[in-house]
């Protein structure tokens, strides 16, 4: 018997849940382009997403998903031929690795697994092997939400003014951005990249590359920027709107993203970022519960080393497919496919994920939780009692 009629939740890592609010306002017939309230509303829509980024530098809006803006990233700030060093702790600081590779960028990947963040020693060790400032750029991703591994990207600007190593240090925040605390000009990020469809609870369709002044230095002597890629124009938009996005402007996105600011800044970016830490943490509560009595446990054993948007499970066997099936089809819950968790980089069904990011509240996560255990009992996943109980302690103490 299957229960899941009634308002399905999407509880993946991206692309998130959809506020009505943001449904609502771009519900609408076709905006003028050329003057009003759409053009008008874009100086505003960079403020608000500078502000929650946390940065006084520049923002680049592209129509692209995060491949896009990791693409844009690179080719605005670097050569054919140019070295950067990769951070990886899962397969999307290993995909970016692979785009840069793709542009004819060296990448030399540091990988530190995929159950924990980096070793700073092993970063310190890198660059001081590069006296001559080969690498142009580091790339880390803030948090990998394939492996749900959260690391402090300020560590790496800490080991880059240690070494005095020049190269410019690139973020990827697309899973974290409004979700897990960041702070961009704080960190030092020279270069952030995001997208629209997870913290900014927005349609997938739009990314962003946020950056410095010294990033766009770095512009000028870059061979691979290209006429669409390039940030410059898009910032500056000196030749009108039509100059946000080079050509046609998302129309509808933007109603959508409008109304998501709105939203962030109305419940003000501190509270939002606490909201996921307590949300995150009753996941946590019930998992650790659970994991009491069987296989199954968080993938990420250091709680400090833990995203608060997205939690990867550990099934313990080729179950996790099962329960996620299960959920779909009998509870009305979508979990997110265990990504990149072994050396194929395939899909692993003895992994799943919980995507906890932007428009969640406690109810939501209770009842994905509950949801969880009765799945657990009807595939016959091992677990220990009082999952839910733990996660209500955490709830009720909020
Ligand atoms: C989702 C995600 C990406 C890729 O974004 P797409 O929109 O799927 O291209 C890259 N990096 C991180 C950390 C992500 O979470």
């Amino acid at each position: 018997m299957s229960l899941s009629q009634g308002r399905h939740y999407l509880a993946i890592p991206g692309p998130s849940v959809m506020p009505d609010a943001v449904l609502r306002a771009m519900h609408r017939a076709a905006p003028n382009i050329y003057t009003g309230e759409l053009p008008d509303m874009m100086p505003g829509i960079v403020a608000d997403l500078k502000a929650v980024a946390r940065t006084a530098g520049n923002v680049a809006a592209y129509i692209a998903n995060g491949h896009g803006v990791w693409e844009a990233a690179l080719a605005n700030t670097l050569s054919r031929g140019d070295r950067v060093l990769v951070l990886a702790t899962g397969a999307f600081g290993l995909g970016w690795a692979g785009m840069a590779e793709r542009l004819g960028v060296r990448a030399e990947v540091l990988d530190f697994g995929r159950r924990g963040t980096w070793d700073t020693a092993r970063i310190a060790e890198a660059l001081a092997a590069d006296p001559g400032h080969g690498f142009k750029a580091v790339l880390a991703v803030h948090v990998d939400t394939a492996t749900s591994v959260r690391n402090r990207i300020e560590e790496v600007r800490a080991a880059l003014d240690a070494a005095g190593h020049p190269a410019l240090l690139m973020a990827d925040c697309i899973a974290s951005l409004a979700c897990d605390r960041f702070e961009m000009d704080a960190a030092g990020v020279d270069v952030m990249v995001a997208g629209c469809q997870k913290g900014l609870m927005t349609p997938p369709g739009m990314g962003f590359v946020f950056f410095n002044a010294r990033a766009d230095r770095a512009r000028d002597s870059a061979d691979l920027a290209s006429a669409y890629w390039d940030w410059r124009p898009r910032v500056e938009a000196a030749g009108g709107f039509y100059e946000y996005f080079c050509g046609t402007a998302p129309t509808h996105h933007l109603y959508g993203l409008r109304a998501a600011l709105d939203m962030i800044a109305e419940e003000g970016l501190e509270a939002v970022w606490r909201r996921h830490e307590r949300l995150a943490a009753a996941i946590w509560a019930a998992f650790e519960a659970w994991g009491k009595g069987g296989e199954m446990e968080l993938n990420v054993p250091e709680r400090a080393q833990r995203s608060c948007a997205v939690t990867t499970v550990r099934a313990g066997s080729p179950k996790g497919a099962d329960l996620r099936a299960w959920l779909t089809e009998k509870a009305g819950v979508t979990l997110g496919i265990g990504l990149g968790m072994d050396a194929s980089g395939r899909e692993s069904p003895s992994f799943f994920r919980l995507g906890h990011m932007g428009h969640v509240n406690a109810q939501m996560v209770m009842g994905a939780l509950g949801s969880i255990e009765a799945g657990l009992k009807a595939v016959g996943i091992a677990h220990g009692p009082g999952g839910l109980d733990a996660a209500a302690e955490v709830i009720a103490g909020a």
